[in-house]
């Protein structure tokens, strides 16, 4: 290892300590057990090299936002890894989806968090049957009127899960919010939890609710989150052009 890398490795396991440890205290507070949540990297903008420090350092779950760099940099990571019989790493894609390119993320993708139409969901069974995968979905819920940043309306939902549900190759595993810019996380992640409530009521095994970044992953925690993403805390800030 390069002294260049022994440095980037320090920075992110100070960095990831700090997560946990907020993670750790934001449980507490809401009387919850950190057990129960995932954490999921955000390494978009970030190389192949970071996600293998990562990965040294214990983290298992990574969320990547756009198709063409997640494929790249996931193959030169999967290889890597494999080759020494590491454990494998599970990709989240994250980002807003367009559904000509659904089915190339169904070839490497582990969970989709931002399913938001009908016509992905189509997309993406279709291309799990191509690549012969198993894909966990979850439902990116747009928890204001705007979903110019992606997410389906609440009472789009219903109708979205049980065509989820409907598909043999595709689990239905719950739902993923961003907080709306200047709106109050609380009241956010709140409403979301309420939308996690009644999906789950009709699709039992769709627990998962993934709320919470670097910014207000404690509001996260306080209602209900079971997977947070986290990218600049950990990695640092990306760069603000692109
Ligand atoms: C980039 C991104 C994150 C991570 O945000 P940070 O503020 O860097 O922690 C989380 N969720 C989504 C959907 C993202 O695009």
């Amino acid at each position: 290892m390069t002294a260049e890398e022994r440095g980037r490795l320090e920075q992110l396991r100070d960095n990831l300590a700090a997560v946990h440890q907020r993670i750790e205290r934001g449980c507490a507070d809401a009387g919850r057990d950190p057990g129960e949540v995932t954490l999921v990297v955000v390494t978009k903008f970030f190389p192949a090299s970071d996600v293998l420090l990562l990965h040294r350092l214990g983290v298992r779950n990574f969320g990547e936002n756009r198709d063409q760099e997640a494929v790249e940099k996931f193959r030169d990571v999967r290889r890597v890894l494999s080759a020494t019989g590491e454990p494998e790493p599970l990709l989240h894609f994250i980002g807003q989806l367009q559904s000509n390119k659904a089915g190339h993320v169904a070839a490497y993708a582990d969970v989709v968090q931002s399913v938001d139409r009908h016509k992905l969901v189509t997309a993406l069974a279709r291309g799990a049957r191509t690549h012969d995968r198993r894909l966990l979905l979850l439902l990116q819920v747009s928890l204001d009127a705007d979903t110019s940043r992606g997410g389906a309306l609440p009472e789009h939902l219903d109708a979205l899960a049980d065509a989820v549900a409907a598909e043999d190759l595709l689990d239905l595993r719950g739902v993923m919010a961003v907080a709306p810019l200047g709106a109050d996380p609380d009241a956010s992640f709140a409403r979301l939890r309420e939308v996690a409530d009644g999906i789950r009521s009709r699709h039992p095994g769709a627990g998962w609710i993934s709320a919470g970044m670097s910014g207000d992953l404690e509001a996260g925690l306080r209602h209900g989150a079971t997977h947070l993403r986290v990218g600049t805390a950990i990695l640092g800030s990306r760069p603000s052009l692109l």
